[in-house]
């Protein structure tokens, strides 16, 4: 068992939980432990479908210090005259740089991906390292909203044996697999070509 001494302790590295830190640390001088279970900063981004896109220009999401985007307005798409939508790609290479070239330079951010939150300050990382956070101020719970996508349970209804059942945000991946391209029926292909020509949110 480890033990790391911190002001605050924040548990989830998804949106809400940077937009926390990189406030916290630009105004102030505080020590922080990041503990995530995904591999990547950006939460339930890093497991949205593949062609997720925000909903709202880029210039509107993200943390306070670093702008999304370059604040472009698309000239081409469905999107065309309004202002970009930054792709689930984009938010997610976006964190990662928040993460790695601004929060862990300043040398006050310990970040434990692929850790899992147990609770009264305890934390256990993939390898099985157990760690206990001995903290000053607050326990930050920045899971508090809970999300959950689609990709991350299994559908809420029954579905009967020997039936494939594939949600329409799954439909690019299946495509990838060579045996759903073989079962694939002429309409269902018109269907992926739509997604590829519109990539629709
Ligand atoms: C498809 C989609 C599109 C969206 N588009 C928009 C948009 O355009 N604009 C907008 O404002 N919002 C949008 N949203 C809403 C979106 O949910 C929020 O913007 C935001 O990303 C939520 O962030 P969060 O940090 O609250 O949660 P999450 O992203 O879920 O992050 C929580 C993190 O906590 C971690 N975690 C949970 N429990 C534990 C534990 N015990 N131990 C360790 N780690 C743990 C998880 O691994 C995760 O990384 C969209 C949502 C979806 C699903």
């Amino acid at each position: 068992m480890h033990t790391i001494e911190a002001d605050y302790l924040v548990v989830g590295a998804g949106a809400m939980a940077m937009a926390f830190l990189d406030t916290l640390v630009s105004e102030t001088e505080a020590r922080v432990v990041v503990v995530d279970r995904n591999h990547a900063p950006g939460g339930h981004w890093t497991t949205a479908y593949p062609f997720v896109r925000l909903h709202q220009p880029s210039a509107f999401y993200g943390v306070n210090s670093l702008s999304l985007g370059r604040g472009t307005i698309d000239q081409a798409g469905w999107n065309e005259g309004l202002y970009e939508l930054a792709t689930g790609g984009e938010v997610c290479a976006y964190y990662d740089h928040v993460m790695r070239q601004q929060l862990l330079p300043t040398g006050r951010v310990s970040y434990f991906p692929m850790s899992e939150y147990l609770g009264a300050g305890r934390f256990v990382t993939l390898a099985g390292t157990d760690y206990t956070v001995n903290v000053t101020r607050r326990v930050v719970d920045a899971t508090y909203m809970r999300v959950l996508v689609p990709a991350m349970r299994p559908p809420p209804y029954p579905v009967a044996t020997g039936t494939t059942c594939v949600p329409p945000n799954d439909l690019p991946r299946s495509w990838e697999s060579t045996s759903m391209k073989r079962r694939c029926s002429s309409k269902i292909r018109n269907i992926f070509r739509t997604i590829a020509q519109d990539s629709f949110c």
